[in-house]
């Protein structure tokens, strides 16, 4: 990789990812030996990644610059901004700053990762400075489905850079004020340099619906439910959260949380006053099976059909204390995250069965987007006039897209509309904006917390090379829910299958257990019986063994 030598005197953007393909928000900017990243998010593997649980760009690069980085820089708290961060302070334990409400929900990750001891992390109010070397950042709140939002201004030697980070302008928020538009048209007034800007609804025309757009729906489904409602969205969509529990309170229902992440970040948003809890309202899962369903709801996550989310454990009868059942109204009130469609017509399909009614958003308005569509984005040109706009966060045809529309607009030379994909070196200045090199960036693959490797390539090589691997062949009868008879337990490189009788015995043991012990619902799922079986016996080897080889189960429906 090389620089030119002028690099010193031009500012440096690179995108580490998010731009040119969706999820794991990453960028770096650099001057003068000095670097700061903003965000740094994670991905999500879908199912063409089986083994692995959660996917972040590769940090080869800040390696090479880890004496220049000074420091993090967040937008908001969603996963595809926040995720890679613990990952990231492992490498180049660097100060964080964000707002209040982006840090707690990053701490609760610091300290799943036990790290929490050296993690510096530094909460700033919206329109606070801070000054590095050659940069100065400012945060400026914006709207989107997560509340405390900023859009970051860089003001650098070169000129103002301005991160839109995720955005759209809603006038009506449920939880907290609406975009700052008139700071960010006083930059505008000072003259800005670039504008990095959202692109993920470039293609949408007109303005995205406030936050608000759902209350009728809800109120609608609130209304007409004389059964349990059950509700499963993002749990960080506090402005969502907050409507179902205004209408839970207003119609006298109470509310369980369940799962994990719905109650952390419940917790979390409720400490830092992001969300207006009524009195009492909460209940346990416990209490809530004593409650009458019209007095009921249940706010669940899991709306993206993850096989051991508790959406799904409900769906499918393998939740300790709660199933969907009929007379339920089950609400998913989220969009499909790309590549996980399957999961979510599983999870329908499920509730279905059950007996269960399903709204999604092809049903009715319980769901809007975050982000800005063309004249949210219009708003946005217009306050900053930028001289480049280069869009981000997005497909590459959302990418062009951005661009194709804001040449519409003349408010910025066609010239000067940018389009850089991850890995690009955008040199910028007030001359001109050009890729001066490309660098190359991977992505991370994580398998539970540890085992980052750069390449999956090299990934299943080192995997395979340590431990070896096991393929477990076992076939359903879809009608029976029954395991075929004749179960097979295939290894390489882990054990001699001769010597070691009596594990493998063991293993196919533990197949069959898992198996007989999922419910018709879930052994009729292909995906969450292949999950239950790698999680199974990945916990089996690992205690029994030590080891930890790459475990592919198949299973033929039959
Ligand atoms: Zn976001």
């Amino acid at each position: 990789m090389k620089h030119k030598n002028m690099a010193e005197e031009r500012l440096e953007i690179i995108p580490l990812g998010g731009v040119g393909a969706f999820g794991m928000n990453m960028m770096a900017m650099r001057y003068g030996g000095e670097a700061i990243i903003i965000d740094a998010g994670m991905g999500f593997p879908g199912e063409d990644l089986p083994g692995v649980d959660i996917v972040i760009p590769d940090f080869s690069f800040i390696e090479e610059y880890r004496d220049e980085i000074v420091a993090i820089i967040l937008t908001h708290g969603h996963e595809d901004h926040i995720g890679a961060v613990p990952f990231l302070l492992k490498e180049i334990n660097v100060p964080v700053y964000g707002t209040h409400f982006t840090l707690a929900l990053l701490e609760n990750k610091v300290q799943e990762h036990g790290i929490q001891d050296y993690a510096e992390l530094h909460a700033v109010e919206p329109r606070e400075r801070v000054a590095f070397e050659y940069f100065e950042v400012e945060w400026i709140h914006v709207s989107h489905s997560l509340t405390s939002c900023a859009a970051v201004a860089v003001t650098t030697p070169v000129g103002v850079v301005v991160h839109s980070g995720d955005f759209k302008v809603d006038d009506t928020p449920v939880v907290g004020p609406s975009i700052d538009l008139e700071r960010l048209t006083e930059y505008g007034d000072q003259g800005v340099l670039a504008l990095l800007a959202d692109s993920t609804n470039a293609e949408r025309p007109g303005r995205t619906l406030s936050e608000r757009a759902v209350e009728p729906a809800f109120e609608n489904i609130f209304e007409t439910s004389d059964g349990r409602i059950i509700v499963s969205c993002f749990t960080s969509s506090v402005h969502r959260i907050q409507i179902v529990l205004d209408y839970a309170q207003e119609f006298r229902r109470k509310v369980a949380l369940l799962g994990r992440s719905m109650v952390r970040n419940v917790e979390t948003a409720d400490s830092l006053r992001q969300l207006d809890v009524p009195d009492d309202i909460f209940i346990s899962p416990a209490q809530a099976r004593q409650m009458p369903a019209d007095q009921l709801v249940l706010l669940v996550a899991g709306c993206q059909g993850d096989p051991m989310s508790a959406m799904t454990r409900m769906a499918t009868d393998q939740h300790k204390s709660l199933s969907v059942g009929p007379g339920d109204k089950v609400v998913l009130s989220a969009r499909n995250i790309p590549g996980n469609e399957p999961a979510i017509t599983r999870l329908i399909s499920h509730c279905y069965k059950r007996g269960a009614r399903v709204i999604d958003s092809s049903l009715a308005r319980i769901h809007v987007s975050g982000h800005g569509s063309q004249e949210d984005l219009k708003l946005l040109i217009e306050a900053l006039r930028p001289k480049f706009l280069i869009p981000i966060h997005g497909d590459y045809r959302q990418l062009y897209r951005h661009k194709e529309w804001a040449e519409t607009l003349g408010i910025v030379e066609p010239d000067n509309i940018v389009i850089i994909e991850n890995g690009d070196v955008l040199e910028l200045d007030e001359r001109g904006a050009e890729i001066s090199a490309k660098e190359f960036i991977g992505r991370t693959f994580i398998d539970g917390t540890f085992g980052e490797v750069e390449d999956i390539v090299v990934r299943d090589r080192k995997h395979l090379s340590y431990d070896g691997v096991i393929v477990p062949i076992v076939a359903v009868n879809l009608t029976s829910g029954n395991l075929e008879p004749d179960l097979e337990i295939v290894t390489r490189g882990f054990i001699h299958e001769d010597d070691s009788a009596d594990l493998l015995a063991e293993l196919k043991q533990i197949v069959i257990d898992t198996v007989s012990g999922a419910t018709h619902e879930e052994k009729i799922d292909n995906a969450v019986v292949k999950e239950k079986i790698r999680l199974a016996l990945k916990r089996f080897i690992q205690k029994a063994t030590g080891r930890r080889p790459m475990i592919i189960p198949v299973v033929m429906e039959v």
